[in-house]
């Protein structure tokens, strides 16, 4: 059973981070979308709001599961046994960050492998931040997350 982990801030889920976490769902048995601790973001919703959001979206998928771990991912993946983990690449600027992140992890478990996947070229401007400040422009956000996003920025700003 070969395992992966996608971890990510997922403030909120996209239809960018479903492009991932539906290629890799081709590709390994097992996917686990793990909400982890990202220190350098203030996220908008809280973990439990997220954890709920990204339990709806992914349900259409059979062999993907969501968890939290607040600790570091790497760490995870080797206490659930996982081989690789999923991260998305959108931009050239995304590079810097994730190769400083792969070597990183490379450092703590070498026998875990990084696998990076691009989702479509349409999806490529959508990010959780610019979601954010779409919604709060008035634009509707409808055509690029999962229908419990929408559902849960009109809870949040009572639209
Ligand atoms: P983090 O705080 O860990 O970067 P994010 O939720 O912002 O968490 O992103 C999780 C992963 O999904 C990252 O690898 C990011 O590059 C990737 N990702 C986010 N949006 C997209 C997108 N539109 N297309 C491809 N990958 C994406």
């Amino acid at each position: 059973m070969r395992k992966a982990i996608y971890p990510g801030s997922f403030d909120p889920i996209t239809n960018g981070h479903i492009d991932i976490i539906s290629r890799a769902s081709k590709l390994f048995d097992e996917v686990i979308v793990l909400l982890a601790v990202n220190p350098s973001k203030e996220c908008r919703f809280t973990i439990e709001e997220r954890l709920a959001m990204l339990k709806v979206a992914t349900k259409q998928f059979n062999n993907v599961k969501v968890d939290f771990y607040p600790g570091l991912t790497i760490q995870y993946a080797r206490k659930v046994g996982a081989v690789a983990l999923i991260r998305g690449l959108r931009v050239v600027s995304d590079f810097e960050y994730e190769w400083a992140l792969s070597a990183a992890n490379e450092f703590i478990d070498k026998d875990i492998e990084m696998v990076f996947l691009m989702a479509h070229r349409e999806m490529t401007f959508i990010s959780s931040s610019s979601i954010d400040e779409l919604y709060r422009s008035g634009v509707d956000i409808s055509p690029l997350v999962p229908k419990v996003v929408v559902d849960n920025y009109a809870k949040k700003y009572n639209k």
